[in-house]
């Protein structure tokens, strides 16, 4: 027998138990009479306790010659410690060592395997078999199989059916790069992984499985960033005989559940935000509605002053930070830095501090008056002791600019506490994006986005005006999934084609599964897809999804622990009749 019980389970209700353990040496200390070893395995970590004299002279020599990371086997009895630790879930106990016996051996690992580690972030990747047997890891594995079983309990509670969709397939349109699979029996040809089981699940609702869902492995060949995997894990869901509500509903019911039972946490009814409200007040489609601080716009206050800059912008918009008016010169000069900064590019920062006496000091006082500056505050709804905010330029680039001034200005607030979650649901996305640099338009979504019936007159004269059943939920920030319903008629799916650029051929090679479908009866239907790495990371409390799955790649999308991408043998390149030219 290998273990009567595991290394996180034993309690001081237990004393005097004789108990068999197995596990991995986290940690040996020898204070010469004493020798304390920390065992540790997937549940927990148990502290073993040999004393010179008491103990039995050949198990303190097995002891004095154990290294981190031995695998173990121990036999002992289970008595209190005297110095407890009520940080550990074990800490009221200690094992009196009788015997021990040695596993396997180990190498002294290349970073320290405790909660704390030295181990630098490439190097960890490299060992990530030994990264994972640290607690921390552990944990969040656990979170993550703790949300999936959850997941699956609510919608199959109901009435989901889970069902597998191929992972080897076509290309579908999703406005990422395919990662793409050559075929050997087919010379020439290749699969695509799936970017999402998009068409599929859309053809699962005309074959009558009016409730889908799958947790599934997606591929998106894109550049990559700290929340970015090439591959990542969806809860993707459709439903047929619905409604945008329905769906919302549905979804809304599952994010609840998941924080009632992962969390415990009462999250009230979510939030519907209009599309173009969350860019006019917030500057994002994503907005973090944890804190206030919704952008003022000042266009008609600012006016005809002198002031050159503010005549000539689009838009004139700002936020009013509480309590921020005693800001420093330098702490104003850092954030005229942060938002003149290539990635966020203002050309400058205008601010107006209201101060406690009523007074206002601003950077632009030789163009507005005591008086003008209080017309501004009024339209902040600020009061003494307030910073205002302001920037101006081309509505679209100076509402992200500001966004980002926001989000900032929350972090230095403490506003954005990692503890408080504010889920909201996006909803009326236009349908059509304009591309500069194609000078065309692309679908929001993706193709099958259904546009609202109201809007479809527009098609043809303002297309970019065009509002779509779409929606995204967003929690702090975070824009954790979206779907939209879906166009069910062949002939309104032609038209959408023939307005993203397809020609009636190219639309019928690529999407003629899809029109043919829709041919035989399909139901109107709908769906949603929520990113499930990003999910998890936002329920363990941070932003980098990596943490959260087992085999990560890093930053370049490489595996660094088995090396891969790589190479292919010419054999293997010659069966795939495939060519490497450099
Ligand atoms: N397939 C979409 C996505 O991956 C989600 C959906 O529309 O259901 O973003």
């Amino acid at each position: 027998m290998h273990r009567t019980h595991t290394c996180g389970e034993l309690r001081i209700e237990d004393e005097g138990k004789q108990v068999i353990l197995s596990g991995w040496v986290q940690r040996i200390r020898d204070k010469g009479g004493l020798i304390w070893v920390d065992l540790r395995d997937r549940y927990g970590i148990t502290q073993l306790l040999l004393e010179e004299g008491r103990s039995n002279a050949p198990v303190i020599e097995a002891a004095r010659a154990l290294g981190r990371e031995f695998v173990v086997k121990v036999n002992g009895k289970v008595i209190e410690r005297l110095s407890k630790n009520p940080n550990m879930p074990t800490g009221d106990i200690e094992i009196d060592l009788e015997s021990i016996e040695v596993l396997n051996k180990s190498k002294t690992p290349p970073f320290t395997i405790e909660d704390n580690t030295d181990g630098g972030d490439e190097l960890r990747m490299k060992y990530r078999y030994l990264d994972l047997r640290r607690q921390p890891l552990r944990r969040n594995l656990e979170l993550r199989n703790r949300l999936s079983i959850e997941t699956r309990k609510y919608l199959d509670g109901e009435k989901f059916f889970e069902i597998e969709t191929p992972y080897l397939i076509k290309s579908t349109p999703e406005g990422a790069r395919d990662f793409v699979v050559p075929s050997r029996m087919n010379e020439g040809q290749f699969y695509a992984l799936p970017q999402s089981p998009q068409t599929f699940k859309q053809l699962l609702m005309v074959a009558g499985y009016d409730r889908y869902y799958q947790l599934v492995k997606c591929f998106r060949d894109e550049d990559l960033r700290a929340d970015r995997q090439p591959e990542f894990t969806q809860i993707d869901c459709e439903m047929a005989f619905v409604e945008q509500d329905d769906i919302l509903n549905t979804f809304e019911g599952m994010i609840r559940y998941l924080f009632k039972t992962v969390k415990n946490m009462d999250i009230p009814k979510l939030p519907r935000m209009e599309y173009a409200d969350a860019m006019k007040y917030y500057g994002s489609d994503k907005p973090d509605i944890r804190f206030g601080m919704k952008f003022v716009e000042l266009n008609d206050l600012t006016k005809n002053k002198g002031f050159k800059i503010f005549d000539e912008a689009e838009l004139v918009v700002g936020i009013n930070a509480v309590g921020c008016a005693g800001y420093s010169r330098k702490q104003l000069d850092k954030l005229t830095d942060f938002v003149r900064k290539p990635q966020i590019g203002a050309k400058g920062l205008v601010y107006v501090k209201f101060n406690e006496d009523g007074s206002f000091k601003s950077s632009v006082d030789k163009f507005y008056s005591q008086e003008d500056l209080k017309t501004w505050a009024d339209k902040f709804n600020s009061k003494p002791g307030d910073l205002m905010l302001v920037l101006s330029g081309e509505a679209d680039k100076v509402r992200k600019q500001l966004s980002e001034l926001r989000l900032e200005m929350g972090n230095r607030l403490g506003l954005r506490k990692p503890d408080v979650f504010a889920p909201l649901w996006v909803v009326d996305f236009p349908l059509l994006e304009w591309d500069e640099e194609g000078k065309r338009y692309h679908a929001m979504h993706h193709p099958f986005t259904s546009p609202k019936p109201e809007d479809i007159h527009l098609l043809d004269t303002k297309p970019g005006e065009v509002r779509a059943n779409a929606y995204d939920l967003v929690i702090n920030g975070v824009e954790i999934g979206g779907g939209s319903i879906r166009i069910h008629n062949g002939d309104l799916q032609k038209l959408m084609f023939k307005h993203l650029g397809f020609s009636e051929e190219e639309a019928q090679e690529q999407f003629g599964f899809l029109l043919n479908a829709f041919e035989y009866g399909a139901p109107p239907h709908g769906g949603i897809a929520l990113g499930f790495d990003r999910l998890v990371a936002l329920f363990g409390g941070s932003d980098s999804i990596r943490d959260y799955i087992a085999f990560p790649k890093n930053n370049s999308g490489r595996d660094v622990m088995i090396d891969s991408p790589s190479a292919i043998s010419s054999e293997q390149l010659d069966e795939l009749m495939l060519k490497v030219v450099k």
